[in-house]
């Protein structure tokens, strides 16, 4: 049996979507409950399938098709290519899971969005990881930015996670949106600079230059769809199940993973012999041991995070209890959504 869906004023203001009047799942729903929610229609049903099925794609590439076509066994120069297509399928499956389990519970909801932004984090990591060996202009190569690329990432990416989690106490999404967007410039950076000057030769394949192209456009309009929220913004309640910005956000943005990843191949097959020749060969703990050293401090970073939610909420009760505060969020948001002050 399908549970009952709710109405925007009938949830807490962290559970309500900017735009989407309808489909609200409850937000005290049981284990068995969300992952039902999965196969019958609510405002989250697609966002967890659009990421779901791109979770099985990638990770069909890489331990099938991909692992044999480029040895993946053997040889060491496509680890920061197995790197990144690890940790894209990390992110969509977190984020899979954090769409389908985030209304366990208030304190449920913001753990899994803690995840989200950790697993994210740890994608744009190994985009800088693999950008570091494929895919910089010949001339940086070497060069001084070259060297702290990878440590200044690191840090980014931390500091992001950070942000992310402070963004969500204090309810300030353009925090969190700028330090992601920070991030991505900052790695993306060396990528640009080749696209857009194609110094030395270093376009030789119009092909791979094609495919980045592609990824910084689809970026671009991805970035776009999910600052305005079209198309919701235009007729809040009528993309409530379908067609929202957040579904189009998952597939645009699966399809701009999907032209990084060609793009990055072609560089990697018809650099190889250029790279190698003025660099050393990638090692597993230059690619992966980075990748793993900041998916642990991530980890923690949630840990502390998930322990101050944990005492926010339970002072709240002991409030609650004594009638120092009292949590009436159906009333006291009520008009909010209406008064357009939803976030
Ligand atoms: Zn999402």
């Amino acid at each position: 049996m399908c549970a009952k869906l709710l109405r925007v004023n009938h949830v807490p203001k962290d559970f309500r979507e900017p735009f989407i009047v309808s489909g609200y799942r409850s937000c005290r729903s049981s284990f068995s409950a969300c992952i039902r929610s999965a196969f019958s229609l609510n405002n989250e049903t697609f966002n967890f399938w659009t990421h779901f099925a791109s979770f099985v794609y990638f990770t069909w590439l890489f331990t099938q098709w991909l692992w044999y076509e480029f040895r993946f066994d053997v040889d060491p120069f496509t680890y920061p290519l197995q790197v990144y297509l690890a940790s894209v399928s990390l992110y969509m499956l977190v984020s899979s899971i954090a769409h389908l389990f985030n209304c366990m519970s208030e304190r449920a909801h913001h753990i899994c969005f803690f995840m989200d932004y950790s697993a994210i984090s740890i994608y744009s990591l190994s985009c800088c990881i693999m950008y570091n060996v494929y895919v910089f202009p010949k001339s940086w190569i070497n060069s001084t930015f070259h060297t702290v690329y990878i440590p200044c990432s690191v840090i980014n990416s931390l500091l992001c996670t950070s942000l992310g989690c402070v963004a969500r106490f204090v309810n300030w999404k353009a925090l969190r949106v700028s330090a992601f967007a920070v991030k991505y410039l900052f790695c993306s950076f060396p990528l640009l600079y080749r696209c857009i000057f194609c110094e030395d030769d270093d376009c030789q394949d119009p092909n791979a230059i094609q495919f980045h192209v592609y990824q910084f456009i689809l970026c671009a309009v991805t970035v776009a769809v999910y600052a305005t929220h079209f198309p919701e913004v235009l007729a809040p309640g009528k993309f409530d199940v379908f067609g929202h910005s957040h579904q189009f956000f998952h597939i645009l943005s699966g399809i701009a993973n999907y032209c990084q990843l060609q793009g990055n191949i072609l560089d990697m097959q018809y650099r190889r012999d250029y790279l190698l020749s003025v660099s050393p060969m990638p090692t597993f703990a230059n690619t992966a041991g980075v990748a793993l050293f900041a998916l642990i401090i991530n980890i923690a970073i949630i840990g502390i995070f998930t322990g101050m939610i944990w005492k926010k909420q339970h002072l709240r009760r002991v409030k609650s209890r004594q009638g120092i505060l009292t949590i009436d969020w159906e009333n006291s948001n009520n008009n909010a959504f209406k008064n357009g002050k939803v976030h």
